[in-house]
């Protein structure tokens, strides 16, 4: 068995479900489309800055010859749907339900290079995940994993694009595998069924505009964005939904879901205190932009939920003050529910005393519509 071999058996014992090997070469064909993201704005500030970084492994790790590229398969189905509820339930999208997949794939890329380096001597390597200064998908697109669909995941028939991706790189000298022999063809569902148009249709999109960045940005959610969340309070998985590569994958659990957690009921989700959070959410891979930004998304959830049994926490939210935002959410979700807000109603948000601006704004939406002239 050469050393290849080896590799990829111990992979299979670690639990990584694809393995792939591409040669350290640049990824110069990336640098236009790169750099033109970062000029048009579409970037959604969560990728490494240093463009060359981004398209030469050599200088993450000098001696680099070899990229091994690993992906780790996530479930899209949870294994027991949560327990009837008189709440409505929000919803975490399926990468997010786990434990954070950053620490599951650097645990794996971790145990795989204890092996490796067990098999070969002088063995250096860099590993990444996610924000590390490689590419990902492009880096799993060479190494023979799947290839990138027009929804700018990349996809294998084996897992569909539900999979977490991460890489090595090395100074192995090892033969590099092939991109896979099969792509998107003719197909646009996923250009046709994103709500946002933000998918540009060559596998690049404008994250700005992407509802899984917007379920993650900090401040007010454009009114643009507010309906088309529905009831998803962190990411968006339409594009893949929607893939007929998605049809039939069944993958298995990667780390633990609790089905609670993946679709918590709303209200009292917003009634969670920041140690309460912490504790109850705070390992999941959703949790990672903090208890805020998600109780902003839960206030517009029960609005699009249309739960109007939600109205007496959002007139608390709204008279306690805790957190502009939240606060500003509310008047408007208060405006979704109410349909026709009451006097007391009116009386309330007219008597808003706030400088916050996003505050000011809605209370003055909220008045315009409503209030009587
Ligand atoms: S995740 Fe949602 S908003 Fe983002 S590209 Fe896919 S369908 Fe569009
Ligand atoms: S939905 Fe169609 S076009 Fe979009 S990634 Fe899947 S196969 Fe490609």
């Amino acid at each position: 068995m050469d050393l290849k071999e080896k590799i990829i058996e111990l992979s299979q014992e670690i639990g990584i479900s694809k393995i792939g090997f591409t040669t350290a070469d640049d990824f110069a064909y990336l640098e236009k489309s790169l750099r033109a993201s970062v000029e048009e704005g579409r970037n959604s500030g969560f990728e490494h800055k240093n463009i060359e970084e981004r398209i030469q492994p050599r200088l993450s790790l000098a001696s680099a010859k070899t990229i091994i590229s690993i992906a780790v398969a996530y479930p899209h189905k949870l294994p027991v749907n949560p327990p009837k509820s008189h709440y409505k339930r929000g919803k975490f999208t399926p990468n997010s339900w786990g434990l954070d997949y950053h620490h599951v794939l650097k645990e794996k890329l971790d145990k795989l290079a204890r092996g490796i380096e067990a098999l070969t001597a002088d063995f250096e390597y860099k590993g990444m995940v996610d924000t590390g200064a490689l590419v990902d998908t492009a880096v799993a697109r060479r190494a023979g994993i799947g290839f990138i669909g027009k929804n700018g995941l990349v996809i294998s028939k084996e897992f569909g694009s539900y999979m977490f991706l991460g890489e090595l790189i090395t100074n192995l000298e090892i033969a590099p595998d092939q991109p896979v022999d099969y792509d998107c063809g003719d197909c646009t569902r996923c250009l046709d069924a994103c709500p946002t148009s933000c998918l540009i249709g060559d596998g690049t999109m404008n994250a700005r505009r992407c509802l899984s960045f917007q379920t993650q940005d900090k401040g007010m959610m454009d009114l643009e964005f507010r309906k088309k969340i529905k009831t998803v309070i962190y990411g968006c998985d339409i594009c893949q939904i929607c893939c007929p590569y998605n049809k039939g994958i069944n993958n298995p659990l990667a780390t633990e879901i609790d089905p609670e957690l993946a679709h918590p009921e709303l209200i009292p989700f917003l009634e969670l205190s920041n140690g309460q959070f912490k504790t109850k959410f705070g390992h999941i891979a959703g949790s990672w932009r903090g208890k805020n930004i998600l109780q902003r998304n839960a206030i517009i959830a029960l609005a699009n939920a249309n739960d109007r049994s939600a109205i007496p926490k959002i007139l608390e939210i709204i008279d306690k003050g805790q957190n502009d935002i939240h606060v500003a959410t509310a008047i408007w979700a208060l405006g979704e529910l109410a349909k026709q807000p009451n006097e007391a109603m009116i009386q309330m948000v007219a008597d808003i005393d706030s400088e916050h601006p996003d505050i000011q704004a809605e209370r003055s939406a909220f008045l315009a519509k409503y209030a009587q002239v």
